[in-house]
């Protein structure tokens, strides 16, 4: 039996792993679930899969979980620090799926302990993805990408050589506004930014699909993870969501992978990686969807793509800053602070104000650095918020 430990379990993400492990329930030996507001569906997960703990990371909740779960046998904590305590619990394999800068320090910990991490958590890269590939180095902890694209990347590099490799497209859907008139997206409203064309995905990445903070992300993802140069990737606009990305050999090859939009294809492949094993996922019909489509993308319409670009050029601890940035001004536009065009603007000047701070290529990323890096973004990301609200 395979011990097994999911961060995230009551979101999106979570949600799919655990759809893939009941299925097969009794090749799982469950450890921990861990999840935030919703206790209750924690509570039922960690029953059914009999996980021997379930972690909120809110301590206000611990009595109701604990209520939840009184009889049942499975231990009950609560707090950031329970989350990380869960994983120094030894594990096989432990899925990655909280959202936010959150997932970093749980991330690190199961790596300490040679876990081997399935990482969806893609803040953790860019805030810190030299600290996260180097302690699973240290520790010969093996880390495999969950992010559609970049499990798409992986599979297609199986057998590759990374010298043979020449650039590296990731496809974007291009959002809920990919056709809306550019006039019209200052006053694009939450609800209509929370609405995606092809994936159904938690709250915030929808709206980081819409504003291609998403796909800047995930840029920066791809250059950390497969430690390629930012002008070896690119991002193809392609409306479908079934090439989710592709990789270009010196020969001239691409190879493509193409799938279904369902994340229990790049999680299931993680979980049974390095074996394939058959997933409950739609198999595509090719001669009935007929035609892909491929576009540039329009870097006016999405300069999240642009500030991108700069982070992947400035480097050091910059990952840090666009990335608590980022999450401060969707926390803003959710509260309905900002407008949408405005997040842009808050990590453009929160980027601004801490690079003519000077420290922010050469610092070395440690975790206490990455840490302090992120309190400051935040705080100066509040300011730009106040400004432009
Ligand atoms: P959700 O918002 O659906 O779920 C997030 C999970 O994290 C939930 O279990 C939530 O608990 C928990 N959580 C929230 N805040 C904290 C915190 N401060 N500390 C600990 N746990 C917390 O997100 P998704 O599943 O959509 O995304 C998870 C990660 O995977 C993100 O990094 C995302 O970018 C990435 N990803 C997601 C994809 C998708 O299809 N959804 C695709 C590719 C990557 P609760 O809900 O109980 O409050
Ligand atoms: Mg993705």
């Amino acid at each position: 039996m395979r011990r097994i430990t999911l961060f995230g379990a009551t979101g999106s993400v979570g949600q799919s792993a655990i759809d893939l492990i009941a299925r097969d329930k009794d090749s799982y030996d469950v450890v921990a679930l861990t999840g935030g507001r919703n206790i209750t569906q924690l509570a039922k997960d960690a029953v059914a899969l009999d996980a021997d703990l379930a972690v909120t990371c809110y301590p206000a909740l611990y009595d109701d979980l604990k209520d939840l779960l009184a009889g049942t046998g499975v231990a009950v904590a609560a707090g950031p620090d329970a989350i990380a305590e869960a994983a120094a619990r030894p594990v096989d394999w432990a899925l990655s799926a909280i959202v936010g800068a959150a997932g970093l320090v749980p991330g690190l910990e199961a790596l300490t302990h040679g876990t081997t991490l399935a990482l969806a958590n893609k803040e953790s890269l860019v805030t810190a993805g030299p600290l996260l590939l180097g302690r699973a180095k240290a520790h010969g902890a093996t880390i495999l990408p969950v992010d559609s694209e970049h499990s798409a990347v992986f599979q297609a590099l199986v057998g590759e050589k990374m010298s043979a490799v020449e650039r590296v497209v990731i496809t974007a859907s291009g959002g809920a506004f990919r056709d809306w008139p550019i006039e019209k997206l200052a006053n694009a409203t939450l609800d209509q930014a929370s609405s995606h064309p092809n994936w159904d995905m938690g709250q915030r990445i929808t709206i980081d699909s819409a504003s291609m903070f998403n796909k800047a992300m995930e840029l920066i993802e791809t250059k950390e993870f497969f430690n390629v140069s930012s002008d070896m990737i690119e991002v193809l606009v392609h409306r479908e969501s079934l090439v989710h990305a592709m990789v270009g050999f010196h020969d001239g090859a691409l190879m493509a992978h193409v799938g279904p939009p369902d994340m229990r294809h790049a999680i299931g492949y993680a979980l049974h990686w390095p074996e394939r094993k058959t997933l409950p996922v739609e198999r595509l019909d090719l001669a009935k969807i007929g035609r892909l489509t491929f576009e540039a993308p329009d870097e006016a319409r999405y300069p999240a793509l642009g500030i991108a670009n700069r982070v992947m050029q400035e480097g050091g601890l910059s990952g840090a800053v666009f990335n608590a940035a980022k999450e401060h001004a969707l926390d803003g536009f959710i509260a309905r602070e900002i407008g949408f065009l405005d997040m842009a603007r808050v990590v453009q000047v929160t980027l601004d104000k801490i690079s003519s701070q000077g420290g922010l290529q050469n610092a070395s990323i440690t975790l206490d650095n990455v840490l302090e890096t992120d309190r400051l973004a935040r705080i100066y990301a509040g300011e730009a918020i106040k400004q432009l609200g």
